[in-house]
């Protein structure tokens, strides 16, 4: 009976494995047409300056829109784009759109000018050749001024990438701003801040979750928040989900910060709204 049993519970993990691996598949056959059948969308989360409490930028976040299954968050995809090499190319999109966005932005209210819009890079997208000679054709294209532009990377994909000192020299030249993101949950080899164009620090969500309750977490992000100002780096906080918090990071100098309690990741047209109710445009 045990065998019996043992044996049916092969079977189940066979099946379920087989299921996972179509699954896999049928995700990955989608994803590779997904930019040509513009399934592709870009959310953007906005960031304020906590000390004016104005709009000064927005994270552009990728979505699909899946034909069946529906809105698809990064986590459910991205891995297949960073493994099968897609993300280079959905990279490209998404960085694309991102501009115009923010172009078209810069052009809709005069103090909404300084907008900056900041996008995720992965490994693969760094560790691309034709990652510098992408990225000023899309500004260029886009009619942004470069220094509108930041590019997000994880202290994780610093680190993996051999060229990547040498990549981050050439994006600075362009014009383009550096963020860590998720900063305190890679290897925070301080190394990288010394030696690589950085300009911005994003304190990861973690340690903000813990403001207000946990005297470790209230350390760390005091501690990251001093360091980003005593290298002349911004300092952002992600993941401010309540007054509590926001209050924290106030109260610590921190200079900006995105989250739920501030703004989810939201439609260009909504953005657009959000933007033209705090800048009236000159008319009004
Ligand atoms: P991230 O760059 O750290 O982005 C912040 C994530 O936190 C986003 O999740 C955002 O929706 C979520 N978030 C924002 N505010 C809050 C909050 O108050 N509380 C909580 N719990 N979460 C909040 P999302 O959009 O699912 O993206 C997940 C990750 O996927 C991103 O983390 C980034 O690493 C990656 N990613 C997203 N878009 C892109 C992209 O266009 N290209 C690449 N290469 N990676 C991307
Ligand atoms: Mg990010
Ligand atoms: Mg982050
Ligand atoms: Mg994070």
């Amino acid at each position: 009976q045990a065998k019996a049993r043992g044996r049916s519970r092969t079977e189940v993990f066979d099946r379920d494995m087989h299921v996972q691996a179509v699954d896999r598949l049928e995700l990955e056959t989608a994803l590779r047409r997904a930019v040509d059948r513009h399934e592709m969308r870009v959310a953007y989360q906005p960031q304020y300056d906590l000390r004016t409490g104005r709009l000064d930028g927005v994270e552009a976040l990728v979505r699909w829109e899946h034909p069946e299954r529906g809105i698809l968050l990064p986590g459910e995809f991205l891995h297949i784009a960073e493994e099968t090499g897609l993300i280079v190319a959905i990279g490209n999109w998404i960085t694309s759109a991102a501009c115009r966005a923010t172009a078209r932005l810069h052009d809709l209210a005069p103090d909404a000018s300084d907008i900056v819009v900041s996008v995720n890079l992965s490994a693969r997208q760094l560790a691309s050749p034709r990652l510098i000679d992408d990225v000023a054709a899309i500004v260029a294209a886009a009619d942004l001024p470069p220094g509108a532009l930041v590019l997000e990377l994880t202290e994780t994909v610093l680190m993996d990438v051999d060229a990547s000192g040498e990549a981050l020299t050439r994006l600075h030249q362009l014009g383009v701003g550096i963020a860590v993101d998720d900063f305190g949950t890679g290897w925070s080899s301080l190394r990288y801040l010394r030696d690589f164009p950085v300009d911005i620090l994003k304190v990861d969500r973690t340690f903000v979750a813990g403001l207000g309750q946990d005297p470790e977490d209230e350390a760390i992000v005091a501690a990251v928040i001093d360091l980003a100002h005593a290298l002349g780096l911004k300092a952002v906080a992600e993941g401010v989900e309540d007054e509590t918090r926001l209050a924290r990071l106030r109260a610590l100098g921190c200079d900006s910060a995105q989250g739920w309690l501030l703004g989810r990741p939201m439609a260009e047209a909504d953005l657009i709204d959000l933007v033209l109710a705090q800048s009236p445009p000159p008319d009004a």
